[in-house]
């Protein structure tokens, strides 16, 4: 096999995480896409820009990650518009990419999304990182990773960052690479 995964981290950016996570995948050389929080980058501006300029892809996982299908739709708008900003300012360019926090969706929020330029990705292998799994548990699942998927990881958890370089080496192994999310495709492609 040969081709292209998407390494993801949610929930940041995170004092307790972005810095070591940054570390572990500048020295395997891998750029991953940060689903970051709007109210998290307000908080932490210069770790959004530090993952920014670390080569990272910054989209919008909500302001202050509510279940957007339990709200209005002008609130649901409110929370993707307030993180485009925030995240536009930081970052120098609004995030293309969205991911509803805890994968809730539907309709509306996908035609929301979408007015503001918004490609909504989930992902095809969740690394439970988030239900305590170790990292032997979350390299097993990025193992079942094929060309073009997205894992879901989350920036705050010892055992993400710990799995980090194991995963990177056993991608490598299986030829394929991290690369970025495609806009059209919601598919990992070649990073640029
Ligand atoms: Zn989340």
């Amino acid at each position: 096999m040969t081709g292209y995964v998407a390494l993801t981290f949610d929930d940041g950016p995170d004092p307790a995480g972005t810095a070591a996570l940054l570390a572990a995948l500048r020295a395997g050389g891998a750029r991953a896409t940060l689903f970051a929080i709007g109210r998290n980058a307000r908080s932490h501006p210069r770790l959004l820009r530090r993952a920014r300029n670390a080569g990272m892809w910054i989209g919008n996982h909500s302001w202050s990650h509510p279940d957007l299908t339990r709200l209005t739709p002008a609130r649901t708008r409110a929370e993707l518009r307030r993180t485009q900003a925030v995240l536009g300012r930081l970052n120098g360019t609004a995030p293309r990419l969205f991911r509803p926090p805890y994968g809730e969706t539907g309709d509306a929020v996908r035609s929301i999304a979408a007015g503001l330029g918004l490609t909504e990705v989930l992902w095809d292998v969740d690394s439970r990182d988030w239900a305590g799994a170790d990292a032997d548990e979350i390299v097993a699942a990025a193992e079942r990773l094929t060309d073009g998927q997205v894992i879901l990881m989350h920036e705050r958890y010892p055992a993400t960052i710990a799995a980090v370089p194991r995963i990177l080496a056993a991608l490598r192994t299986r030829n394929l690479r991290p690369g970025r999310i495609d806009e059209a495709t919601g598919r990992a492609v070649a990073g640029e």
